[in-house]
Formats: C-alpha cells, sequence, structure tokens
C-alpha cells in the first residue's frame, strides 16, 4: 500500500514509528529458547515496513545469544499483516519469526512477536467520553483496538466500566487472534449490541472501515499516537467509491487479480467473477502495484486480495480497481445501494 493510505495508521503511526524510536520488546529469550528446543540451525525473521530498519540489530543481538552455527536471514518482501508472511523464506529456515502482527494462523515453525505500543491510551480515551453518550442514559459501548494495543484491551474495558458504562467485546472469527481487535479487513469484533463503537488506536485507516461496516453505530476514534479525537466520517470514502465504479461501468475487458500472499487468495470469488465473464482475465500476483498492472491491457481490474489495496491505493491505479462486490455493481448484478466495505474472513 501506499505511503498515504500507511499514513492514516499503519505500525508508523501507531506508536511504533521510527520517528518516536522507541524501544520495543523483541522476546529475544523466547525466541532463543524456541531456537534451541528446536536445534535450529537457519532463522528467518520477518520486520513489517515501519520496522525493517530494526532488522539488522535485532539479527545482531540474537546472534550473540546464540551458537555460531545458527544463521538469521532477514525478509526484504514488503510485509503488511499476518496475512503476508514470506512463505519462500519460512519455506528455507528452521523457525520463522515474524515481528508486528498477532497470528491469523498458528504453526509450528512461526513465532509470533507482536511488539505493543507503549503509548498510554488513556489521556484521549478521558477526551474521548465527550463523543460517547453519557452513561447514565447510554451505558452501552463496544471497544476494540489493533493488535499493537491488545496488551492493554481489559484495563481498557475496566477503564470504561468503573466510568460507568457497559463494555461489549466479542471475538470477530478466525481471521483475528483476540477480543476486540480489528485489521484494515476484518471489524468482526465490532458486531456488538452497541450502537456506539469506542476505537483506540492510530489513525483513520481502520475505524473508517468500521464506520462502513457498521454504518448503525457511532464510531468514535481515541487515537493515542496522534493524540486526537475524531468521530469516523465515510462520506468522502464513499464518494471515492461510487467514483470508482460509475468509472468501470464502461469496461469491456476486465483484469481479476489474484493475490499470492498467503493470507490473501480469495480463489473462489476470482473464479467466479472469469466463470461468468468471458471478457475477465485472471492475473496472479504478490504485490499488487500500479506498476505491474500497467502493462496489462485492461479496462479495470477487480482485487480478490487485501480489501485496503483497493480502498486505500484505488486511486493510483491507472484504471478503476473494484472490490469483488462494486464489480457486481458495475456489471449490472447489483445495485448501487448494495455498495459496502469490502471485508475478508478465514485464514488460508
Ligand atoms: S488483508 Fe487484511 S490483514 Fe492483510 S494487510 Fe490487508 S487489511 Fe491487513
Amino acid at each position: 500500500m501506499s505511503q498515504d493510505a500507511y499514513s492514516e495508521g499503519d505500525l508508523r503511526n501507531t506508536g511504533m514509528s521510527l520517528r518516536h524510536d522507541r524501544e520495543w520488546d523483541y522476546e529475544l529469550d523466547r525466541i532463543i529458547d524456541e531456537i534451541e528446543e528446536r536445534d535450529a540451525t537457519k532463522v528467518g525473521l520477518q520486520f513489517p515496513e515501519g520496522l525493517k530498519r530494526r532488522g539488522p540489530a535485532v539479527a545482531d543481538d540474537l546472534r550473540e545469544l546464540c551458537d555460531d552455527d545458527v544463521t538469521f536471514l532477514l525478509s526484504g518482501q514488503p510485509c503488511y499483516g499476518a496475512c503476508d508472511l514470506d512463505t519462500y523464506l519460512m519455506r528455507r529456515t528452521d523457525v520463522f519469526v515474524h515481528f508486528g502482527h498477532s497470528p491469523m494462523k498458528e504453526s509450528d515453525k512461526i513465532i509470533y512477536v507482536p511488539l505493543f505500543s507503549n503509548v498510554d491510551p488513556y489521556p484521549i480515551m478521558e477526551e474521548s467520553l465527550e463523543e460517547l453518550d453519557d452513561p447514565d442514559e447510554n451505558p452501552d459501548v463496544g471497544l476494540v483496538t489493533t493488535a499493537q494495543h491488545m496488551n492493554l484491551f481489559e484495563d481498557m474495558c475496566e477503564w470504561l466500566e468503573e466510568r460507568g458504562y457497559e463494555v461489549h467485546t466479542r471475538r470477530g472469527d478466525d481471521r483475528l487472534t483476540h477480543e476486540g481487535q480489528v485489521l484494515g479487513c476484518n471489524y468482526a469484533s465490532a458486531d456488538i449490541d452497541a450502537d456506539q463503537v469506542l476505537y483506540v488506536g492510530g489513525g483513520k485507516f481502520h475505524p473508517l472501515g468500521l464506520a462502513m461496516e457498521h454504518p448503525d453505530k457511532n464510531v468514535v476514534i481515541a487515537d493515542p499516537v496522534n493524540n486526537v479525537v475524531t468521530i469516523a466520517d465515510t462520506e468522502k470514502f464513499l464518494k471515492q467509491r461510487y467514483g470508482a465504479v460509475h468509472r468501470a461501468m464502461d469496461a469491456d475487458k476486465w483484469g481479476v487479480i489474484f493475490c499470492t500472499k498467503i493470507g490473501q487468495g480469495r480463489w473462489e470469488i476470482a473464479e467466479k467473477i472469469i466463470e461468468e465473464n468471458d471478457n475477465a482475465y485472471l492475473i496472479t500476483m504478490d504485490e499488487v502495484t500500479p506498476d505491474r498492472l500497467r502493462n496489462f491491457n485492461m479496462d479495470a481490474f477487480v482485487n480478490t486480495g487485501c480489501p485496503r489495496i483497493t480502498t486505500d491505493d484505488g486511486p493510483r491505479f491507472h484504471k478503476p480497481m473494484l472490490t469483488p462486490g462494486e464489480y457486481e455493481i458495475a456489471v449490472g448484478n447489483k445495485p448501487l445501494e448494495d455498495l459496502e466495505f469490502d471485508t475478508f474472513h478465514g485464514t488460508w
């Protein structure tokens, strides 16, 4: 995804940003224990984009703690989520350490090191109370957050309860590790019995999807990194999506993108489109970027991979880029009112 998209809330802006130059707990002792337990000699290390710069130093620290025969290999592949494991490196190592995201699917070989934010969320949560209903009138509130703040989730629930709220939480589905966790493509943890939801986390990246997915709920954003409280507003986003759908309505030739990243494949959806449309061509790729698509002579694209590529980076592609649901509208199978946020369920 683009720099712009991420400035709205990836690790770089969720308290993990290098500009803050924080120290993270890389859980080196746990990693060393696992290496020794498995007699591993090849260890893969994968960092999200915002923390790649730290990779060599972490490898150095691990080398010092290990026997000389252990080799550490750094993944240079882009990484935006636990859906995005470097499977090439994983196959060639005895232990594979994935930093910065919570597990999407456990495996004996993978060690997930979540890297929790150390930003204090309570001052901004205090401010966010002004945007929530008075608990004497409406005590029901949902609470969700991202993996980076998950270590404080129970404390945050208690904090709200102490202020008179009845906090509703749930673990969405098996794409999510924790109760109350949301991803940029999955807001099932907000399917709770409350008409207001407090999202604690960086940027507008996640809560916008949350508000689209739950239009009946007031989504209050308490952003402890940028220190602001806002209400998620979907209007601008919807306009952008309607614009893309309209531009694609005249398309003859469609490029249907099937993403080969381990946790981003939606084969049935891609297959259904090409089976039903003789002018649709399946294109497989890992990173979906404007440059990689430029040479295909298509009128429009439909992306079955990460939904945020479509919604956040959509305007950067030379031809309209739609979600599978938007494609159905553009080809006339569904009415415009059916436009909704593209969410992703399940693992692999
Ligand atoms: S598919 Fe979901 S988890 Fe993966 S990068 Fe996209 S939004 Fe994040």
